[in-house]
């Protein structure tokens, strides 16, 4: 037994935490970082094993367990019994490329997934010689310091050493939903799990609070791991699309097996063909009309599109979300850090009756004090010194420095307080040794405030805070100036407020109050009356320059984009106004909305496009009006509380970086980088993905119906027959699975974002789908079908008049390759005919295949194809012209007329 199994065994639970940290060799400030390591080599990763996949044979097997490869197997069959052989093994032949393409499609698509998975890996935040830092939580060992905050999902097992109002939700691990409150003190030996109060277990989500654990165990051996129980991860699901699809599919195969047995008693009863041949013609039937290739390759363009989005950063946890993208109407959207930059800099302070101008921008520790364009020293006011000693002391955040760069750990709100209390001569460092924190009441969205005990040099004990005005104002009872403390003149501070936050400045306001905490430790109560306001704190968070440019995009694409933010009314409407988001509209709080009813909500919902002042549950509330007034909607969030909003929006978008883990496990899509553009950049991707399907479908559909026509014609005209079983396989395995998997790379069209969002819902296989696919079956059928009658009219070997249908077909199916490019813009430009090359390297793998099936020695023998002269081959192309022709001349009316509705015509 390891040292750590002996450990495992250890009751951690019943041990003084202390006692815990010493057995584990964990000092106060964290392991070093050789240690750390040291032990990661040890005890491994801290990681569970994935669940077990399907080995690679497993996977093979599974492709054939599909309705129309069981039917080409029985057909393999009765050709055998027959002594077809060569039918037969044209089939074998065509379910196994089938079972081989779709199991290398698959493969692709779980590798792209999987890519996406470890993007996904949670984080941990730990002391490491003696500095808080985030990383990876897999790299987490026994004997690690870890500190929870609120939204964080617990990376390992760990005894809690300090906790701060912690809550935790195990049903991860107990099934019991109801958060528990933690404490430090250990507990009983035999205390079940759920009563385990000291301790924090790996998967279980932590709703609020703060506290520090020392890992007890991590991967298999917590407790978690144990049970062995992963957590819900992202997985290839089905799409409202792909089942649609799935579902149409089956349709058509029940159709299509009808059909080819009324073909075939057509044939044997009416037309007295041998029942042998007319299998075989029922067969190749089948074959031809089902569109075999199709859930196969919806899937790899889906998974395409979530690799492309990935590049982007945008990282897609439910593949529908790929589809549901492209018709979002409104996206709701955070603003700090996803409008903003979150580069937070203190520009203004009000304070002691003076409004200082703070100089200076970003986090570097330079610039002045200033009152009406004077230089002024922070030393000469004690009130502005008080200020910046309050905005340093009560702040967990912490400034460094890299290569030269300044940057935030923590809150960039906060390393704003810090890089201005350094401007005005307040070190952290030494702040901290002359008032050491005793507690703190943490910062959270819903209470607006973050509050520190200190004690200073003369052991007295000091109470700070700061936080949103409106929430600080309330606390406090008189005010400092110059001269000492006075009574608050509201109305001042108020006015003061509306005049910062119309600039844009997010507010903070700054408040002490001289006293002790009435219970042992610093708590609500005693943040409620008796403080003095110290200082009013205006800071600038510009809006992303990408930002501006994607809301533009949003608009022109129909989307409307609204701000739903924690910050002041002001603030929200001179931001939203430098990003064009609610211009000339009014801005409402979430005070306004708590009191509206769910009817008066909806209403207002369409015409208000900022929101300030907002909390979790108001933005649940917004998803729904806005969804029972029709819309599709995105909406953004980062907390723990943002979870249900997200899960009921038709996308749920988390922050990678800010988000909470629990935010991002009920998201759709996760941003990697915080940024609204990126929103709009994954909206372009969806929407190409779902262009890209339908013009698949536009593709596939009449390929198959050419040549279904084809054969139906010939037996209900008793022709001879233009395609034999075996060539129609051909057909279907060369090409259509080879050349329509092209558009699956197919770009986003120019105007993809000047198009109005497809409305939720719409059938893919609408009114004007079923036409598309009647012409151009038509128009391959009549290529085909007319050459072959033309040339046997000519006296043409039936041999060689098969050959010229069948390179007929072929040679359609590539010209209406380029033509399904763009639903209905013209074919005829450079990009129409150059602008996807994996278009052009399709044809070009299918043309020598179709060489060698015209002239290759053994194929002719195998499929009775003929060599063809160059004027049979130029009848060919004229054939796969007329395809080509008749489809761009059919999408040209349509543009004239702008028939089947103004809406449908943007959409190619
Ligand atoms: P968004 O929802 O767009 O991200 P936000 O980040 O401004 O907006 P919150 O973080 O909920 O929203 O902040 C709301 C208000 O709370 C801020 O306007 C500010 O006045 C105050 N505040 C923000 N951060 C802190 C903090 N660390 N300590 C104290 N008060 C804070």
């Amino acid at each position: 037994m390891t040292e750590h199994e002996a450990g495992m065994e250890r009751n951690w639970h019943a041990s003084e935490h202390q006692d815990v940290a010493q057995m584990l060799d964990s000092p106060v400030g964290g392991l070093s970082g050789e240690e750390a390591a040291r032990r990661e080599r040890e005890y491994g990763p801290n990681r569970l094993a994935p669940p077990k996949r399907r080995g690679p044979l497993r996977r093979l097997l599974a492709q054939f367990h599909n309705i129309l490869l069981y039917v080409m197997l029985g057909a393999a069959l009765v050709t055998a019994l027959l002594g077809h052989w060569v039918d037969t093994a044209v089939l074998l032949a065509a379910v196994v490329l089938n079972a081989i393409i779709g199991f290398i499609q698959e493969g692709k698509a779980e590798s792209a997934l999987d890519a996406i998975r470890a993007m996904l890996s949670p984080r941990a935040t730990v002391l490491r010689g003696g500095t808080r830092m985030e990383i990876d939580a897999a790299g987490l060992v026994p004997g690690d310091r870890v500190l929870l905050a609120s939204g964080d999902r617990v990376p390992a097992d760990l005894r809690l050493v300090a906790v701060k109002e912690l809550r935790v939700e195990e049903a991860a691990l107990t099934g019991e939903s109801v958060p528990v409150e933690k404490a430090a003190a250990r507990v009983a030996v035999d205390a079940p799990l759920g009563d385990r109060l000291c301790m924090a277990y790996s998967g279980t989500l932590v709703v609020y609070g703060q506290a520090e654990g020392v890992v007890v165990a991590t991967g298999a051996a917590t407790e978690l791991g144990r049970i062995n129980h992963m957590l819900d991860s992202i997985g290839l699901s089905s799409t409202p699309l792909l089942r649609q699809i799935d579902r149409f599919g089956r349709a058509l195969a029940v159709v299509i097996l009808g059909a080819a047995a009324a073909t075939f008693a057509f044939g044997t009863l009416l037309r007295e063909h041998s029942a042998g041949e007319m299998f075989l013609m029922a067969v190749a039937l089948t074959a031809s009309a089902i569109p075999e290739g199709l859930p196969a390759i919806m899937t790899v363009t889906l998974a395409l599109g979530v690799q492309r989005m990935a590049r982007k950063q945008a990282i897609i946890r439910r593949l529908p979300a790929v589809e549901t993208l492209g018709s979002v109407t409104v996206i709701c959207s955070d603003k700090t850090g996803t409008l903003t930059r979150n580069e937070m800099t203190v520009q203004r302070m009000v304070c002691a009756g003076h409004v200082f101008d703070v100089g200076g921008v970003g986090y570097a520790p330079v610039g002045d004090f200033s009152v009406d364009g004077r230089i002024v020293e922070p030393v000469h006011y004690p009130a502005l010194e008080l200020a910046l000693r309050i905005g340093v002391l009560c702040n967990d955040a912490r400034m460094r420095q890299d290569e030269g760069a300044w940057w935030v750990e923590g809150d960039p709100t906060e390393g704003a307080l810090l890089v201005a209390g350094d401007k005005g001569g307040f070190s952290v460092h030494a702040a901290e040794v002359a008032w050491p924190r005793l507690d703190s009441v943490p910062f959270e969205s819903e209470h607006r405030f973050m509050a520190t005990w200190h004690r200073d040099a003369d052991g007295e004990s000091w109470i700070f805070v700061k936080g949103a005005p409106e929430r600080v104002f309330e606390m406090c009872d008189a005010q400092l100036d110059g001269h000492g403390e006075r009574p608050l003149d509201i109305d001042y501070w108020r006015r003061m407020a509306t005049d910062t936050a119309a600039q844009g400045l997010r507010l903070l306001a700054l408040a002490a109050k001289r006293a002790a905490p009435r219970g042992e430790g610093l708590g609500f109560a005693d943040c409620e009356e008796g403080f003095v306001l110290v200082a009013l704190v205006g800071i600038i968070d510009p809006p992303r320059e990408e930002a501006i440019r994607a809301v533009a995009e949003c608009h022109r694409a129909g989307i409307r984009v609204k701000m739903i933010t924690g910050d002041h009314a002001e603030t929200a409407r001179a931001i939203g106004a430098q990003l064009a988001i609610g211009v000339g509209r009014p801005a409402i709080t979430g005070a306004e909305v708590a009191v509206m009813d769910d009817a008066e909500l909806r209403r207002v919902v369409m015409d208000v496009d900022v929101f300030a002042r907002a909390s979790p549950e108001h933005k649940l509330r917004l998803v729904q009006a806005l969804q029972d007034s029709g819309q599709v909607v995105a909406m953004t969030g980062d907390g723990v509380n943002d979870a249900p909003a997200l899960k009921r929006a038709d996308v749920g978008i988390a922050m990678g970086r800010k988000g909470a883990e629990a935010a991002k496990e009920s998201a759709d899509m996760v941003l990697a980088d915080d940024n609204f553009a990126t929103i709009a950049a994954a909206v372009r991707e969806g929407r190409a993905v779902y262009d890209n399907l339908k013009k698949f479908v536009l593709f596939m559909l009449p390929t198959n119906g050419g040549q279904t026509l084809v054969v139906i014609a010939a037996i209900l005209f008793e022709l001879t027959l233009p395609l034999t079983p075996a060539q129609v396989l051909w057909v279907n395995m060369v090409t259509s699975t080879c050349l329509g998997l092209a558009l699956a790379f197919e770009p986003a069209e120019g105007n993809i974002m000047r198009r109005h969002p497809r409305p939720p819902g719409e059938a893919l296989l609408s009114g004007f789908f079923v036409w598309r696919v009647a012409l151009v079956s038509v128009l391959m059928m009549t290529g085909a079908l007319g050459l072959f009658l033309w040339e046997l009219s000519l006296g043409t070997s039936v041999e060689t008049a098969r050959t010229m249908a069948v390179n007929a077909i072929v040679v359609s199916e590539m010209f209406y390759l380029i033509n399904s490019r763009h639903v209905f813009s013209p074919a005829l430009s450079r990009e129409g005919l150059f602008g996807n090359r994996y278009v052009l390297v399709a044809i070009a793998a299918c043309l020598p295949l179709q060489l060698a099936y015209t002239h290759a020695p053994a194929l002719q023998a195998v499929f009775h194809s003929a060599s063809l002269t160059p004027l049979e081959w130029s009848k060919v192309l004229g054939a796969g012209l007329l395809v080509f022709v008749g489809a761009e001349l059919e999408k040209w009316v349509i543009r004239r007329r702008g028939a089947f509705g103004s809406r449908a015509l943007p959409h190619g």
